[in-house]
């Protein structure tokens, strides 16, 4: 969604947000805080969610890309 690279399933990093459809979620490249920011500055997420996506979610979803990269879900969130 951030760098609009066609990847497999296995190499992305599905985000979902409790007000978005049931089964919509935003894939981002896993591992690629890049391409996060991106994904946040075209506003990605709310075209993608179809909701507005407060600050501190999106905040919450970029600690996935510090730490590690064997994050497989951001869903267990939730
Ligand atoms: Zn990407």
């Amino acid at each position: 969604m951030g760098c609009r690279t066609k990847r497999e399933r296995s190499q992305l990093i599905r985000f979902r947000y409790p007000d978005a459809d049931k089964g919509r979620g935003a894939w981002v490249c896993k591992g690629s805080k890049e391409c996060f920011l991106k994904a946040i500055s075209r506003k990605g997420f709310e075209r993608t969610l179809k909701v507005a996506v407060p600050r501190e979610v999106l905040a919450n979803w970029s600690s996935h890309f510090e730490d590690t990269e064997e994050v497989t879900s951001a869903s267990s969130l939730y």
